[in-house]
């Protein structure tokens, strides 16, 4: 069974329960700072909604993966950015380790491809 309130992490810094490095809050999602940043902006950002990956969030709340990615390109643009990558781990294979969806928004160096 999927981890929620109590047990997941990204749940207890959407409650405010654990401190994190807040850059933006909506209706629907916080943004925070990563604490291990790979870029000079790596912002994550977590649905309110506890949904194990960016799948279920989208078969549970489609508008919200919406509202993620603008998200994202807000928080790259406050930034200066115009280019970023926009990211979802899905499942430990692809290296998702926090089991609450959350949209990595990296920015600020040059990326190559593919990825690690
Ligand atoms: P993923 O590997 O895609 O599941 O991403 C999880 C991310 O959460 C990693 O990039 C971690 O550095 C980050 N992370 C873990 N714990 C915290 C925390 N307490 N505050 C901010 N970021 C965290
Ligand atoms: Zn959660």
């Amino acid at each position: 069974m999927a981890a929620v309130g109590d047990d997941c992490l990204f749940c207890r810094i959407v409650s405010g329960e654990i401190p994190a490095e807040v850059v933006a809050e909506t209706e629907d999602a916080v943004a925070f700072r990563d604490l291990n940043p790979q870029a000079p902006v790596h912002v994550l950002v977590v649905p309110r909604l506890h949904v194990a990956d960016a799948a279920e969030l989208a078969d549970r709340a489609p508008a919200t993966v919406a509202a993620l990615v603008g998200l994202g390109r807000q928080i790259a643009a406050d930034a200066g950015h115009d280019s970023y990558r926009l990211l979802f781990n899905t499942g430990a294979a692809a290296g998702q380790t926090v089991f609450h969806a959350h949209l990595h928004v990296l920015a600020g160096r040059s990326m190559s491809w593919p990825p690690g």
